[in-house]
This record gives C-alpha cells, structure tokens and sequence, in this order.
C-alpha cells in the first residue's frame, strides 16, 4: 500500500506535487470512489486507479545501473543548471536515483522508475551492503582501521560496524587507499566516520551496491540491470 499520490507519480503521468492538486482536486478515483484525503493509501496490483477520467497503468518498470561521475548532482534537475544523473541515461520512462552520491563522489548508482523497489532498498532493515573506495590523508593506524570495524561516534550517534581495509599507501605523499563496507546510507556517511577517525577523504567512489559492481565501465556509462540482479537485489 502507497500513498495515492505517489503512485499516480510513481506511473510516470505527473509530478508527486501535481498528483496532489489532482487529488485535492477531486479528479481522482479508487474503486469507483473520489479520493480527495492527500494521506490516502492504494495498492497499484489491487485497487482501480482513474486519473481524470483514465485508468492508471503502471509503467513497465526499468532497472539501471549508473557510474556516476564525480561532479554530478544525485537528481532529477537541478535548478543552477548543473549536470545531474538522468543527463546520462536516455530512459522515455520517468527514472531517479535510488538514493544520493554526494556531488563529488563517483561510483555504482541504481537509476529505475520503480518506486517500491527503490523504497525497499533504501529502507534500513534490508541492510544492503556498499563497499567505498577513499582516497585519505594520512597513513591509517591499525587503531582507525580497527575504530571503523567496531563503528564510530558521529554527531547522530555511533554508526553500526563497518569492513575497513587498508588497499595501498603512498608515504612519500602522506596518503593512503581505504576500502570500507558500510551498510547503512546516513548523510555522507563515509566522509564522516573516516574524518572522525583523523583521515579526511580526498577522493571517494562507490565500487560496489549490494551484488553490483563497475566491472567493465567507465565513469558516466549506464547499463541496464540483468533480471536475475533485479531479482536478487529484491
Ligand atoms: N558516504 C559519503 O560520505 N558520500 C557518499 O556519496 C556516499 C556515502
């Protein structure tokens, strides 16, 4: 069950905020009924949805895997005119991001139109894995690695236990290469823990989400995603 609003958005016909003045509107019926409570949930499978006069059909749903550049915006639009992640994918459907990289990092980003699947990946009791690539300042101490494994104190609490390993360090440059597996997807999370831990990130790229990975690509480069990963990822 979705708000009603969400799903006439998640259909690809209109905006979340216009689907909302449809509502309001009364131009929206669910099993014969106007529907004009914004708060009102339906079951796209289920329920008949008629938008002004039509019945909703739900898009056929697209899966793509993104390698997002550094220097994009995690969005559908950006009003300063920046690049932003659809710019990449020429999809007819209504896609976004299932969830956010930063502006500055790269890496693995799931682009789809469907919303139940992007909802259940994000939640925090799926717990789907994601393995980051930093480039830090400093050389870690066994210390910081072992602070990263056992999770760190960060302003909205302590995050859970992370998989941190030392790749590579370059000592003449004072910098060094950490992989960490986190699970949970705070606000710029893995920029955080590892500046708590006194290792400021210079660079930082998402190789791997849960079974994907960039393997074979290169940074702006798309794919579509094999039914068989959709279907693990579930
Ligand atoms: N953690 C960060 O700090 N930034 C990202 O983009 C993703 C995870």
């Amino acid at each position: 069950m979705e708000r009603l609003q969400k799903i006439i958005a998640n259909a690809g016909i209109t905006s979340r905020r216009k689907a909302e003045t449809l509502i309001t509107g009364g131009k929206v019926k669910v099993n014969g009924e106007t529907v004009t409570e914004l708060g009102f949930k339906a079951d796209i499978h289920q329920d008949e949805i008629i938008v002004n006069g039509v019945p909703l059909e739900k898009e056929e749903p697209v899966y793509f895997l993104l390698y997002k550049p550094s220097n994009v915006i995690s969005s559908v639009k950006d009003e300063s005119g920046r690049k932003v992640v659809t710019d990449f994918i020429p999809a007819e459907q209504r896609i976004y991001p299932v969830g956010r990289l930063d502006f500055d990092t790269s890496g693995v980003l799931i682009m789809t139109n469907d919303g139940e699947f992007a909802n259940m990946l994000m939640h925090p009791k799926y717990k789907v894995e994601k393995t980051y690539i930093a480039k830090v300042e400093g050389i870690p101490s066994k210390q910081a690695v072992q602070k990263l494994n056992r999770g760190v104190k960060l302003e909205d609490g302590k995050t859970a236990p992370g998989f941190a390993k030392v790749r590579k360090t370059d000592n003449k440059k004072g910098t060094a290469i950490i992989e960490l597996t986190i699970h949970e997807g705070r606000n710029r999370q893995v920029r955080r823990m590892l500046e708590a831990v006194g290792h400021p990130v210079i660079k930082l790229k998402r190789e791997r989400y849960g079974i994907l990975d960039l393997k074979g690509m290169n940074a702006g480069e798309y794919r579509e995603l094999k039914p068989h990963e959709v279907k693990k990822l579930r």
